[in-house]
């Protein structure tokens, strides 16, 4: 059974076990009155000024509109209105995500000084359910990287030890929520971005299926890839967070609306659960590994009936993700020109070139040449170069031929299991600077990661012990749009933990 939350009033004054609380048990305080949503805010705005110059999980606070927005909601309590779970919940945004009139940089340099014109679709509905937005995260540059180190800003550090990385892209809003600084965020998943750090910092990430989230207002890494999905305490949160920013959106044409599911599987007794033996490689850390066949044992012990699989084309999936995300990336980030966002050099060359077409491309050039970091720029040359023609065939179509191989060993397994579990990290959190020099070994840390966004289904991270003090991850992956048996594996799953 999971642990019930007792807040003493002591307590609820110093502001100390409001910041621990779920969304569940947020929410029932509020309504039940024990606290306000100010009191409630105001706890967070405490310890992110308190915390935060150590783990650096925000770039962007938004605390007059947060106290703004939770008294909002003060007055809807005080007048007896009925509020949704994510009313007066204090919570955090990756900083790709755009929330009208507040500064979005996606960590970078080029788009520093940018304010987001509109909300994403996701914000506009967490929005519609009254929630409290403290701030923008942390990220890598443009969500690429696995550690949060290749953010323009400075990197995030892992609340857990503070000489190793919070893991990425979505380090900030993942440390935000381990760090206790936010009850629930919101991240971004291209190859792991939610999950992996998730994972690393021991709290919960999901990557739903794609097409379930729209993508509108989420800034472009890898389109085909790209998802927005929760980072919470509990399956329970993520799965309440999930059902509010789900749908379709007329604005996202990939987005659809989720298929009722018929007669749900609940029961853990009897669950086909699909062990895939090439996520049990050998370089995965041994205590790592232990913990989480651990895991898999104690469902068995329930009642699960566990049986090896194999995902053949597995091997490949990193080099082919490594092929189709620059691809797309150098295509997004073909509209950082220096003149339509952002950073934009007026040079003194400028006025010395006569004909427009140079002046437009030298702005174009050093705009881009200051605004990018090394690894964004090191993936739009690799993009480029893939789908420079002559090496189109070669490389990005081969790749997108692989995708569905990858694809398809997923459809087989899943006519045998209803899902499968692995690792989400081979390793605990890494040293910081550790892999910052070798960008082939910090790839190398999304090995467990990129299948999933290539099928294009929906996976979970969900803690499954520590090493030492660090957390470790167990991954469940379902087929496209059964989010619920996620869930509802997850649930008993954490309970094993709690
Ligand atoms: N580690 C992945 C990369 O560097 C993360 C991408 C993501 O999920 N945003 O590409």
């Amino acid at each position: 059974m999971q642990k019930k939350q007792i807040i003493s009033k002591k307590a609820i004054s110093n502001g100390v076990d409001l910041i621990d609380l779920t969304i569940v048990r947020a929410h029932q305080g509020l309504i039940k009155k024990e606290f306000s949503a100010l009191e409630l805010t105001k706890a967070f705005l405490k310890k992110i000024e308190k915390f935060d110059s150590k783990i650096f999980a925000y770039l962007t606070l938004t605390p007059e509109l947060a106290k703004k927005q939770a008294k909002k909601v003060d007055k809807m309590i005080a007048e007896e209105k009925k509020i949704s779970y994510l009313a007066g919940i204090p919570m955090a945004v990756k900083d790709n995500i755009l929330v009208e009139d507040v500064k979005c940089t996606a960590g970078s340099k080029i788009l520093e000084d940018y304010i987001a014109p509109y909300s994403a679709t996701v914000v506009e509905k967490l929005k519609e359910q009254e929630a409290v937005i403290l701030g923008k995260t942390n990220l890598d540059e443009f969500a690429m990287g696995s550690s949060c180190e290749y953010s323009a800003f400075g990197p995030t550090k892992n609340p857990h030890n503070l000489e190793k990385v919070a893991g990425g892209s979505s380090g900030g809003s993942v440390a935000a929520v381990a760090g206790k600084m936010a009850i629930y965020s919101l991240g971004s998943d291209t190859c792991g971005s939610i999950r992996f750090p998730a994972g690393l910092c021991g709290v919960v990430g999901l990557k739903p299926s794609y097409g379930a989230v729209s993508r509108y207002g989420l800034i472009a890494m890898a389109s085909s890839l790209d998802q927005i999905g929760p980072i919470t305490k509990t399956v329970e949160d993520a799965e309440i967070v999930f059902n509010v920013i789900k749908g379709k959106d007329p604005l996202d044409s990939t987005s659809v609306t989720l298929p009722k599911i018929r007669n749900p599987q609940s029961a853990i007794r009897n669950l086909k659960i699909g062990i895939p033996k090439e996520y049990f490689i050998e370089g995965i850390d041994k205590e790592v590994k232990k913990l989480v066949e651990a895991g898999i044992k104690k469902l068995e012990t329930l009642g699960a009936k566990i049986q090896e699989i194999s995902l053949p084309h597995t091997k490949y999936a990193l080099s082919t993700y490594y092929l189709i995300m620059p691809s797309e990336v150098s295509a997004n980030l073909a509209r950082y020109d220096g003149i339509r966002y952002g950073l934009s050099t007026s040079s003194e060359e400028k006025k010395k070139e006569k004909q427009i077409i140079l002046e437009l491309e030298d702005v174009c050039r050093t705009s881009r040449g200051k605004g990018f970091g090394n690894e964004v720029r090191r993936r739009i040359i690799l993009g480029t170069y893939a789908l420079s023609s002559g090496y189109y065939d070669a490389y990005y179509l081969r790749a997108q031929k692989v995708r569905t191989l990858i694809k398809k060993d997923f459809d087989l397994a899943f006519k045998k299991v209803d899902v499968i579990l692995t690792p989400v990290s081979p390793t605990t959190a890494f040293d910081l600077g550790e892999k910052t020099k070798d960008p082939l070994s910090m790839y190398l840390s999304d090995i467990f990661m990129a299948a999933v966004n290539l099928a294009g289904l929906p996976a979970i991270s969900i803690p499954c012990g520590k090493k030492g003090k660090m957390p470790v991850g167990l991954q469940i992956i379902a087929p496209h749009f059964q989010e619920n048996r996620i869930f509802n594996l997850g649930k008993i799953f954490e309970q094993q933990y709690a």
